[in-house]
């Protein structure tokens, strides 16, 4: 077991079904640590920086678009094998594959408005981080 940070996005549908707080609540109860988190509202720019990996995706377009659509709640959150562990939390992309208990199987209405985003490996976890978080925003860990 390792201790990391994990980078999580509660995306536009999420934040504005008021479902902010009840998502964060489930990253704690399942032992997460929350070290830096905020509410932010993308530009169309920024999201497009964020998602620059899928950028010859045919859903690119229609992804930043969303993201940009409303204000999200970003944050790092801190446990155990946090990166795999938190997107064992949020579930399979597509909310329909989703297992039981998950939030995107709990509140996702779509592939692409799917309530949550979380990085894929470590180094994405620090680049995505650095993405959003200055140094300073980022508590030392409290564990
Ligand atoms: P994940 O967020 O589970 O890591 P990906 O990195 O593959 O998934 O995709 C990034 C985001 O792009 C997804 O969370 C979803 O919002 C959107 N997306 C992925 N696949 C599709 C699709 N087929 N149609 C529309 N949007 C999609
Ligand atoms: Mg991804």
């Amino acid at each position: 077991m390792a201790l990391e940070q994990t980078f999580s996005i509660i995306k536009p549908d999420g934040v504005r079904r008021n479902l902010a707080g009840k998502i964060l609540s489930r990253f704690e109860e399942k032992g997460l640590r929350i070290v830096a988190t905020k509410m932010i509202h993308m530009s169309k720019r920024e999201a497009e920086g964020f998602y620059a990996v899928h950028s010859e995706r045919p859903f690119f377009a229609e992804l930043t678009e969303f993201m940009c659509s409303g204000p999200v709640v970003v944050s790092v959150l801190e446990g155990e094998n946090a990166v795999s562990f938190h997107r064992e939390i949020m579930g399979a992309t597509n909310p329909a594959e989703a297992a039981e208990g998950t939030i995107r199987r709990d509140f996702a209405e779509s592939i692409g408005e799917n309530t949550v985003h979380g990085s894929d490996s470590l180094e994405n976890a620090a680049i995505e981080s650095s993405y959003f978080f200055s140094q300073t925003e980022c508590v030392n860990s409290a564990t």
